[in-house]
C-alpha cells in the first residue's frame, strides 16, 4: 500500500508531467473507482475542458487543481496507480479504472486492481465536507513541530507505539512499512507506550519520523514484491534497499548485528530487532 512517500513522490511526478495541460476525454472503466457518482457524466463533465494548474497533497490524498477553482481528488488506496501513457497506441495495463487523455496528447491513466483507490471532483471549500480528508493528523513532509509539542501529542495518545504512528488521525500517511522503520531508527519497541517515553526519546522519535519519511522521498519510495509499489513512469522505488527491519526478518540487524525477528501484530507483520529497540 502506498504510504506518505510514495503518495509525495506521486505528487512531483504529476506536478511535472500534467500541470498545463488541458482534459480533452475521460473515460470510466469501473464505477468502483468513482463510487461516489451514480454516472459516469457527474465525474467527467467537470473535468472536460479544463486545464490541471497544480497538485497539492493532503496526507495521502493528491489533489489536482482545476482552473475553474475545484479540485480532482485522487486517492491511490491499496494498489492505485497513476501512469502516464504516451497515447490511445499504448495499451491498456488490465485493470485500467479511468483514462484522461489530453488536448495536447498524452493520457494520465489510473490502474487500480483491488478497487479501494478512488477519484472524484469537488470544490476547495468542499474538501473540508469530505469526511476522510476533515480529520488528517500532522503532516512531517510538510509542516515542521516543534519536538515537545510533538511529544505532548504522542502522549495524549496513550498507545503502543506502532499503532499510534499509524493512526492517521495523529500523523497523516504512515502504514506498515515505515512505522517499522521509523521505530527502529529511533531505537524504540513497537510496543513501548506513548505516555512512557522520556524527552531524549520523544526527541529521537521525532527526528526519526521526519527522516524516515523524507529518505523514504529521496529513494523515491519502497516497491516490495506484493502490490509493488511504481511512479507515473511505471518505475520502482529503491528504499526497500535501505530497509533497517521492514522484510529482514532473520537477517542481522544493521546497528547492533543481532537478528531480526517479526511478530504478528493486529493480523499484520511487525518487524524490529529485540535487542537494541527498548
Ligand atoms: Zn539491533
Amino acid at each position: 500500500m502506498p504510504e506518505l512517500p510514495e503518495v509525495e513522490v506521486m505528487r512531483r511526478d504529476l506536478e511535472k508531467e500534467v500541470v498545463g495541460r488541458k482534459v480533452k476525454s475521460v473515460e470510466v472503466n469501473g464505477m468502483r473507482s468513482i463510487r461516489r457518482y451514480r454516472q459516469r457524466k457527474q465525474f467527467t463533465d467537470p473535468l472536460i475542458g479544463r486545464k490541471f494548474t497544480g497538485v497539492e497533497r493532503r496526507g495521502k490524498y493528491l489533489l489536482v487543481k482545476l482552473d475553474d477553482g475545484e479540485v480532482l481528488v485522487i486517492h491511490l488506496g491499496m494498489s492505485g496507480q497513476l501512469r502516464r501513457a504516451a497515447g490511445t497506441k499504448e495499451p491498456l495495463a488490465k485493470h485500467t479504472q479511468v483514462v484522461i487523455t489530453f488536448t495536447q496528447g498524452g493520457q494520465l491513466r489510473f490502474i487500480d486492481p483491488r478497487t479501494f483507490g478512488e477519484m472524484f471532483v469537488t470544490s476547495v471549500e468542499g474538501i473540508n465536507d469530505v469526511e476522510e480528508l476533515a480529520h488528517l493528523g500532522l503532516d512531517p513532509l510538510e509542516h515542521a513541530m516543534s519536538w515537545d509539542r510533538f511529544g505532548d501529542l504522542v502522549a495524549q495518545r496513550h498507545a503502543k507505539l506502532k499503532p499510534a504512528l499509524m493512526d492517521q488521525k495523529f500523523i497523516a500517511g504512515i502504514g506498515n512499512i515505515y512505522s517499522d522503520e521509523i521505530l527502529h531508527q529511533a531505537g524504540l519497541r513497537w510496543d513501548h507506550m506513548s505516555d512512557d517515553l522520556t524527552p531524549e526519546e520523544v526527541r529521537r522519535l521525532y527526528r526519526a519520523v521526519v527522516e524516515v519519511l523524507q529518505d523514504g522521498v529521496k529513494y523515491r519510495g519502497s516497491s516490495l514484491a506484493d502490490e509493488q509499489y511504481v511512479d507515473l513512469h511505471g518505475k520502482k522505488g529503491s528504499y526497500q534497499d535501505h530497509h533497517q527491519v521492514y522484510a529482514r526478518e532473520g537477517e542481522s540487524c544493521l546497528r547492533c548485528r543481532k537478528t531480526v525477528v517479526r511478530e504478528k501484530v493486529s493480523g499484520r507483520s511487525t518487524f524490529f530487532c529485540p535487542y537494541c529497540q527498548v
